[in-house]
């Protein structure tokens, strides 16, 4: 089942191509790292060379691709798109290496996800511009070395902790995407709205704003389910009430969290007596894989202060309580 608030991709999410800023000048927030890559490709393009390679992180729907899209943009040159998990043989990288042009973009998203023995020969390819790859079998194999044109990895990954060492040291530029804050989504809001010709008030922004969890992507999901309901129940104008109805419906809450969340939440308070209790513990009170509840679920509710990590697992603050409108026990309180 997906959630409509996940950040990750969904098939129905197509559409977004199209509200995909193209220029660094459209991207909205993130602006640390704008400014400092403004200035990587301005240096790249004076010195007519390729830009150092890019490793973006950060958790999905943050406009990771969207940036990636942008570079290629930005310096003139083509971008290809792949995922670690879709290169399943050394041949596989080879064969998208040997076809990039000088000095185009190859964005791996989910690099973290990338084989071992693929990974290995991304190291030469990232360094030196060159593959070695071996050819034939037992006593008569021997190793060619292919140069490859100068080019530009744009790699994505939801940790940067994930990725291995020396993958991690070949990328030159190393970026951490933020959640965006509430006036920043409101800004995406209305972008979208006016690129799909949705008619939305600034206070129907900002109720999906502040719903949508840090995340464009989500941003953009809630704002086109809830436009169904200002077309269907409405008159087609999303305002905050009406904004504020739908997202009530799909069970996404005042903060932004779903069921999901805050099964996860009351599971901490109820069965562990608000922790600390293990990741892996807790993944497998709510059936959930240790890896999504880590990559998806727990990002957010530490941004927002409802859980905190110690080194004896995860506690629910005060605030998580309170959000759900649980009375803190006497010792809590102190
Ligand atoms: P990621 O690759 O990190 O999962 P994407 O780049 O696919 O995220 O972004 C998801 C969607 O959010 C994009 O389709 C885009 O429309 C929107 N988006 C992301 N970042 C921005 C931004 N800074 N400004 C405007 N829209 C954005």
């Amino acid at each position: 089942e997906e959630r409509i608030i996940a950040g990750g991709k969904q098939d129905a999410d197509d559409w977004q191509y199209s509200l995909r800023p193209r220029r660094l000048a459209e991207y909205i927030g993130q602006d640390q790292l704008k400014h400092n890559l403004t200035v990587f490709i301005q240096a790249a393009l004076t010195r007519g060379e390729a830009l150092d390679h890019v490793l973006l992180y950060g958790p999905p729907g943050l406009g990771k691709t969207t940036l990636a899209s942008i570079i290629a943009n930005e310096l003139g040159v083509n971008l290809r798109i792949t995922s670690g998990p879709a290169i399943e043989r050394p041949g596989d990288l080879a064969a998208l290496l040997t076809n990039l042009g000088e000095k185009d973009v190859l964005f791996i998203d989910e690099i973290h996800r990338l084989s071992r023995s693929v990974e290995e020969i991304l190291y030469s390819a990232m360094e030196d511009y060159a593959l070695d790859i071996i050819i034939g079998k037992g006593p008569s194999a021997r190793s060619i070395r292919l140069d490859l044109p100068r080019f530009t990895l744009v790699g994505a990954t939801t940790r940067a902790g994930a990725l291995a060492s020396p993958l991690r040291d070949r990328f030159g530029v190393i970026c951490r995407l933020e959640y965006y804050d509430v006036k920043q989504l409101v800004c995406i809001v209305k972008r979208a709205a006016d690129i799909l010709n949705i008619a939305i008030d600034a206070q129907g922004a900002e109720e999906i704003a502040r719903r949508s969890r840090g995340t464009p992507r989500v941003a953009n999901r809630l704002l086109k389910r809830v436009r169904d309901f200002a077309q269907v129940t409405g008159d087609g104008v999303i305002t905050a009430a009406l904004a504020d109805e739908a997202l009530a419906r799909l069970d996404v809450d005042q903060r932004g969290l779903d069921r999901t969340d805050r099964t996860l939440l009351r599971t901490i308070i109820e069965k562990f007596n608000g922790g600390p209790v293990g990741l892996d513990t807790l993944a497998a009170a709510i059936s959930e894989e240790t890896d999504t509840v880590e990559d998806v679920y727990e990002p957010f509710l530490l941004q927002l202060g409802f859980i905190q990590r110690t080194p004896r697992g995860r506690v629910a603050t005060p605030a998580a309580y309170h959000h759900l409108g649980i009375p803190l026990k006497k010792e809590e309180q102190e």
